[in-house]
């Protein structure tokens, strides 16, 4: 593992604020379902960060927030550039080592080389091969690149040649997985659909 694939604890510290402001968006809003006022109802999660992300695993807070009114104390949760809905690796893993496995001849190899275990990686395949390519998010996503978009058949490995394609030939990894969860956030969560317009507005301010 090369040094510079290594992600630090500053990386993560800034998702975490990143993630923060990105929730107090979503608690400004109110309550999608009756327009009371959100609370905060953050919890702990214990992620995994592999070989890539061990810096990753001091942060747990899940920012989450959950309507005070009587009646629906309905639960949003904001979308984040860290978690990956439930997925117990972080995201930046589930995205670099699936890119990884990508390389790989077999599951196998792959499995070695990433410490994931092979129905792990299976599961992350399939989930980028099938059921992220039909989601909202990613037809929304897509129609907002200069075309050509990633391409679909070589997801997520094209949509992490695009981002350091953003910052040219100089592209730092870690600069270059924190526009991939910019793009993802909206996936990470199901409970606000319109998620990306609350990210949008993040990274303006
Ligand atoms: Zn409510």
């Amino acid at each position: 593992m090369s040094h510079e694939s290594v992600l630090r604890e500053e990386w993560f510290a800034r998702l975490e604020e990143f993630d923060r402001q990105i929730a107090e968006a979503v608690a400004a809003d109110g309550c999608r379902h009756c327009g009371g006022p959100l609370h905060q109802g953050n919890y702990e999660r214990k992620p995994r960060g592999g070989q890539i992300a061990e810096a990753g695993e001091a942060f747990r807070l899940r920012h989450s927030l959950c309507c005070g009114r009587e009646g629906c104390r309905k639960r949003s949760l904001p979308p984040s550039l860290r978690f990956l809905g439930r997925r117990v690796y972080l995201e930046a893993v589930v995205l670099f080592e699936s890119v990884r496995a990508m390389a790989l001849e077999t599951l196998r190899q792959a499995r070695r080389t990433t410490g994931v275990p092979a129905r792990t990686l299976r599961r992350w395949h399939r989930w980028w091969t099938q059921a992220f390519p039909i989601s909202a998010a990613w037809t929304e996503l897509r129609a907002r690149f200069v075309p050509p978009p990633p391409a679909e058949s070589e997801l997520p490995r094209s949509l992490l040649e695009q981002a350091k394609a953003v910052f040219g030939a100089d592209a730092e990894l870690f600069d270059a997985l924190l526009l991939c969860a910019r793009w993802l956030s909206p996936v990470t969560t199901q409970s606000v659909p319109d998620g990306s317009r609350f990210v949008v507005a993040t990274f303006r301010s």
